[in-house]
């Protein structure tokens, strides 16, 4: 889908070098009507799916289908929409799995923005990341529900020593885990400014290429590129995980 104006929009999603199959998933999506779009924006999701057989794959399209239909057919604010479709999302998974027993251990990260007027609302749950480029500057607004993520903020373990830590890849919390689940998602949306830049990816992205390397790929090049270049260096350095990002910049 092409965006309306006022956004550039880009994203790519890469099996890597070492896996057999693309769990990842991202998506973007406008009201087809004029009134529509005035009142729900624009919404932009990535996934990471988990689970053996097919279900990683399976878990992350459920995600983002539900997400979207929940979030295009729901008459509520923002930010209760898109956590009404999380909600969904971790039900419908749940039910795949209680019928298809051989799925019974799929889940899946997401992490959903949407943009209205000059607003950014988002919801997230598990490690995949949303960041902010404005002036120059990088920084992440969401927090990893991972296990390695509580210990960073525990003071326990270092950033970097998150990043090789045999245990990085246990989630404190996914779509399709667990009875409940509460989405973090702020009160409030978050004023956005002319050239600000969102960025969304997969641990297969922050895991092995730095902030810095994110932010001189997107401020040196528009979306479309700025994500290519960022998949090949995830690339060049083995990739060992899918590698997705989506990228969203503000004209
Ligand atoms: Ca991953």
């Amino acid at each position: 889908m092409r965006p309306r104006a006022g956004v550039e929009q880009a994203g790519e999603s890469d099996l890597g070098c070492q896996r057999q199959n693309n769990e990842d998933r991202y998506s973007y999506w406008e009201p087809d009507s004029d009134a529509d779009f005035r009142l729900k924006g624009r919404l932009a999701i990535v996934a990471d799916g988990m689970g053996g057989y097919e279900g990683g794959q399976e878990a992350s399209r459920i995600a983002v289908e539900t997400i979207e239909q929940t979030y295009a057919a729901s008459p509520q604010d923002p930010r209760t929409n898109l956590i009404s479709g999380f909600r969904a999302a971790h039900q419908s998974i749940l039910e795949h799995a209680r019928q298809n027993p051989v799925f019974h251990n799929m889940g899946t990260t997401s992490t959903a923005i949407v943009v209205l007027d000059k607003n950014l609302y988002y919801a997230h749950v598990g490690d995949s990341r949303l960041y902010l480029v404005r002036n120059g500057k990088i920084g992440r607004l969401t927090r990893d529900h991972s296990y390695v993520g509580r210990l960073v903020e525990q003071g326990i373990i270092l950033p970097e020593e998150a990043e090789s830590h045999p245990q990085r890849n246990i989630l404190t919390a996914a779509l399709g885990a667990g009875a409940e689940i509460s989405p973090e998602s702020p009160e409030s949306p978050i004023s956005l400014e002319s050239g600000d830049i969102l960025l969304l990816c997969t641990d297969g992205l922050w895991s092995v290429v730095r902030e810095a390397e994110i932010l001189a790929a997107v401020s040196e090049e528009a979306p479309e590129s700025a994500c290519r270049r960022l998949v090949r260096a995830a690339r060049a350095v083995g990739a060992p995980d899918n590698v997705t990002v989506q990228v969203l910049r503000l004209a």
